[in-house]
C-alpha cells in the first residue's frame, strides 16, 4: 500500500504504534471468546454501614486470560465499550450477579443485602435494556430489591428524558440506582435532582487525601450535604484508613467500601470474610 501511494509520499511508520495496534486487535479477538471460555469472573467487594452492618457488595469484573493472566477491567472495559462487546459481557455480569443474589436470598439475615452492578453507557442505552433486566430477574426468580445499578454522570448528559424514563421503569420493578464516581463528571444539579437515585457514591479520588487536603475535605462534606438535601444515601469508595473512616463518619457518611475492609475478592473468599466479620460482631456484643 505504501508503494501504491507513490515513491514520494510521506509515510510515518512507528513500529511501536504498529505493535500496539496488533496487540489491541489480538486482545479484542480473545475478549470475544472470553465468555464462552469461562475466563470471566466476578469479584465481590463488601459494602458496610457503620450503624447497620453489611449492606452487600459491588461486583467487579475480572478477566483471567490463559497467557496474560488477570487483566484489569481498566484495560478491557474501554475496549469492550468501543467494540460493542460490553453488551454480551454486561449481560453475563447481570446474570451472574442475579444468580448470586438467589443464593443469598436463602441465607438468614441477608434479606436486605444488595449487589451493586456497574452498567456501561452503551448497555444502558440499549432500547430493550429494561426488558433484558426484567427477563434476568424473572428467570432467576430473585427479589429485584436486591439489585442496585451503578451509573456514571457522563451517561446522563444526553437524552436525559429517555434515561430518566428508563430509570423510572427499572425503579418500578424495584431496582435501585447509585451514581458512581460522583463528583468527577459534569452532571448539573438541576439534572441530578430529577434522577430517581437511591445513592451517591463519593469518588475515591476525593477520599484519598480527605484528612490532609482541605479542598478534598470540603468537596466530600459538600457531597454529603447534597445527598442529605436530595434524600439520597451516600457511600464513600476507596476507604483505606481508619482516619478516612472516622472523618467520613464524623461528617455524616456511614457507608463505606474500600481496602480497609476488603479488596474485591472471589466469592469463596467473600463468604469467609463475611463469616469472620459475623464472629467479630458477635464477639463485640458479648
Ligand atoms: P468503579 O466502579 O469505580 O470501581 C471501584 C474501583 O476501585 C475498583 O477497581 C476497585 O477495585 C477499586 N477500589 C476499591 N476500593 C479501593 C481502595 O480502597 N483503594 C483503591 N486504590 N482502589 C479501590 P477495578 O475493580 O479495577 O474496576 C475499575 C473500574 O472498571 C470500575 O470502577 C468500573 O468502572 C469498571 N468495571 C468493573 N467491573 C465492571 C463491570 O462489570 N461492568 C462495567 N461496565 N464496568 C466495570
Ligand atoms: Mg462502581
Ligand atoms: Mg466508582
Ligand atoms: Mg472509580
Amino acid at each position: 500500500q505504501a508503494k501504491a501511494a507513490g515513491r514520494n509520499a510521506i509515510r510515518f511508520f512507528d513500529p511501536a504504534m504498529q505493535i500496539a495496534l496488533e496487540e489491541n486487535a489480538a486482545m479484542l479477538a480473545e475478549l470475544h471468546q472470553a465468555i464462552d471460555n469461562g475466563e470471566l469472573e466476578l469479584f465481590y467487594q463488601i459494602q458496610i454501614d457503620e450503624t447497620k452492618g453489611i449492606q452487600g457488595a459491588e461486583v467487579l469484573l475480572r478477566w483471567f486470560h490463559p497467557i496474560r493472566g488477570m487483566v484489569s477491567p481498566l484495560d478491557f472495559i474501554p475496549m469492550a465499550e468501543e467494540s460493542g462487546l460490553i453488551i454480551p459481557i454486561g449481560r453475563w455480569v447481570l446474570e451472574s450477579a442475579c444468580h448470586q443474589l438467589k443464593v443469598w436470598e436463602n441465607i438468614p439475615n441477608r434479606e436486605n443485602w444488595q449487589i451493586s452492578v456497574n452498567v456501561s453507557a452503551l448497555q444502558f442505552q440499549q432500547e430493550n435494556f429494561v426488558e433484558i433486566v426484567q427477563e434476568i430477574i424473572l428467570s432467576n426468580n430473585i427479589n429485584p430489591h436486591g439489585l442496585k445499578l451503578e451509573l456514571t454522570e457522563s451517561m446522563v448528559l444526553d437524552n436525559v428524558d429517555i434515561i430518566i424514563e428508563k430509570m423510572h421503569q427499572l425503579n418500578q420493578l424495584g431496582i435501585d440506582f447509585s451514581m458512581d464516581d460522583f463528583g468527577t463528571g459534569y452532571s448539573s444539579l438541576s439534572c441530578l435532582k430529577r434522577l430517581p437515585l437511591k445513592q451517591l457514591k463519593i469518588d475515591q479520588s476525593f477520599v484519598r487525601d480527605i484528612t490532609t487536603d482541605p479542598d478534598d475535605a470540603a468537596i466530600v462534606q459538600t457531597i454529603i450535604n447534597l445527598s442529605n438535601s436530595l434524600k439520597y444515601d451516600v457511600i464513600a469508595e476507596g476507604v483505606e484508613t481508619q482516619e478516612q473512616r472516622q472523618f467520613l463518619f464524623n461528617n455524616g457518611c456511614s457507608q463505606y467500601q474500600g481496602y480497609l475492609f476488603s479488596r474485591p475478592v472471589p466469592i469463596a473468599e467473600f463468604e469467609e470474610l463475611v463469616s469472620s466479620m459475623s464472629v467479630n460482631f458477635a464477639a463485640a456484643l458479648d
